[in-house]
């Protein structure tokens, strides 16, 4: 039986580790942080997840928190000027997604994948690291990578990116937010300045979990909200959200954000991601080949909410597709073949959509302004998120 190497113990990692596990493939999990680290650090993502990915993770059964974490049904969205309201509308999602703080998650499933008899290492995820020991596996997957790790995967020129992040955010978890009254989460377009978004979601240590909040403002990169910067500790980003919640956010939603206070001190996070979609097989310096996955081959940003599901997608297809030729061999024919479906179907689609998202054409501007009058339009708009495959699709029939 063929030995298998996954570098990165995330949203990809974590399940494409386990499925392996349980299916009888030897595997090893690198990461760099244990999950005591992981879980007292300092938080990672909003990760919102929709329910064809809640679905997978479920069926796995690693579906731990699908009972006991908050439902969010819909979205509602708001485009707001000066905090006032100029349109305002609600659709349903199809069925619920959800939201897990990666601290809770992810430290649960690493602690679980070796409760299990997973082999587990923490050490630096760097190329020198994925060379040191490549002639010990017959494949490796690399889901988390260092910066020189990374590079060795070239960028996909079919797919040009921008070469710097979209948009500058900070995202904080709260308690006291008293919660939307029909279970939705609230996405807010700001004209000229950015987004906000805000869902409900579990927190806490494993066993320990509670119902929070979190919101996170994403602002146009010089614009006037690209003000994180000046906030660098907790209690000033707690400062400053507050601030910024009744500055630009229409009352009936900054009214629910009245008595908040950080859900713990690592409850914040600053920052941007610059996109980047690259070709999904590297060579690192020795010659040697691997399989690259999730952010490492495709990051987005993250106000379309897609890197977490894209990730979770990724690792329960290559999962699939090594469970189905265990012996392998794992050359970079199979490599290519094994991420092209994910990238085609899932990823590519996933990073176009968030483009479009936070550089809204005419058209999808008038879609969105739409369907305060078309609820058909707006169900069919939340579900993208759902099937950011479906959004050309819409917006062509929208407007023809
Ligand atoms: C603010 C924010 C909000 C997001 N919201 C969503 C969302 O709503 N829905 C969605 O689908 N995706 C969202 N994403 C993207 C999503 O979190 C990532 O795309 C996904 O976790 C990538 O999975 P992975 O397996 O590639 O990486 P993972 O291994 O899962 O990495 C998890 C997180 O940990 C961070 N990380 C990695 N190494 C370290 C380290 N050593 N120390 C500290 N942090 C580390 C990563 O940057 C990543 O954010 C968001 C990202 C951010 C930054």
């Amino acid at each position: 039986m063929a030995r298998v190497r996954v570098f990165g113990a995330g949203e990809c990692g974590l399940p494409l580790a386990r499925r392996l596990l349980d299916g009888g493939v030897p595997v090893t999990l690198v990461a760099d942080r244990t999950a005591e680290q992981v879980l007292n650090g300092s938080v990672t993502s909003t990760q919102v997840k929709f329910p064809r990915t809640l679905d997978l993770e479920t069926a796995a059964g690693m579906g731990t928190w699908r009972e006991t974490a908050p439902q969010i049904l819909g979205i509602r969205f708001h485009l707001a000027v000066d905090a006032a309201l100029v349109t305002t509308w609600t659709a349903p999602f199809s069925r619920p997604a959800q939201s897990v703080d990666q601290r809770t998650a992810l430290s649960h499933r690493m602690t679980e994948f070796v409760s299990a008899g997973g082999d587990l290492r923490i050490t630096e995820l760097s190329a020198a690291e994925a060379d040191r020991h490549a002639g010990d596996y017959d494949l490796t997957v690399v889901t988390r990578a260092s910066k020189d790790l990374a590079a060795c995967f070239p960028a996909d020129a079919a797919h040009p990116m921008p070469d710097r992040p979209m948009r500058r955010m900070l995202a904080v978890y709260l308690d006291g937010v008293a919660p939307d009254p029909d279970g939705m989460g609230a996405y807010v377009a700001l004209p000229g300045l950015g987004e906000a978004v805000t869902t409900p979601c579990l927190v806490g240590a494993p066993g320990q979990e509670r119902r929070a909040d979190n919101i996170m403002f994403a602002a146009l990169p010089g614009g006037e909200l690209d003000v994180f910067d000046e906030a660098r500790t907790p209690a000033a980003r707690l400062d400053l959200i507050r601030a910024l919640i009744v500055k630009y956010l229409p009352p009936e939603l900054a009214d629910r954000f009245r008595d908040v206070e950080l859900t713990d001190a690592g409850a914040t996070l600053a920052g941007g991601v610059t996109p980047a979609v690259r070709e999904p097989v590297g060579v690192l310096p020795s010659g040697a080949a691997v399989l690259g996955g999730a952010d490492v081959v495709c990051r987005m940003d993250p106000g379309g909410a897609q890197g977490a599901n894209n990730a979770v997608y990724c690792g329960f297809r290559y999962a699939e597709a090594i469970l189905a030729t265990p012996e392998g061999p794992f050359d970079r024919e199979w490599m290519r073949a094994t991420a092209q479906p994910w990238l085609t179907e899932i990823a590519h689609p996933a990073a176009e959509w968030t483009i479009s998202m936070l550089d809204p054409s005419p058209r999808m501007q008038e879609l969105l302004l739409t369907a305060g009058q078309n609820p058909a339009v707006a169900a069919a708009f939340a579900e993208t998120f759902v099937h950011p495959a479906t959004m050309s699709d819409l917006v062509a029939g929208q407007m023809s």
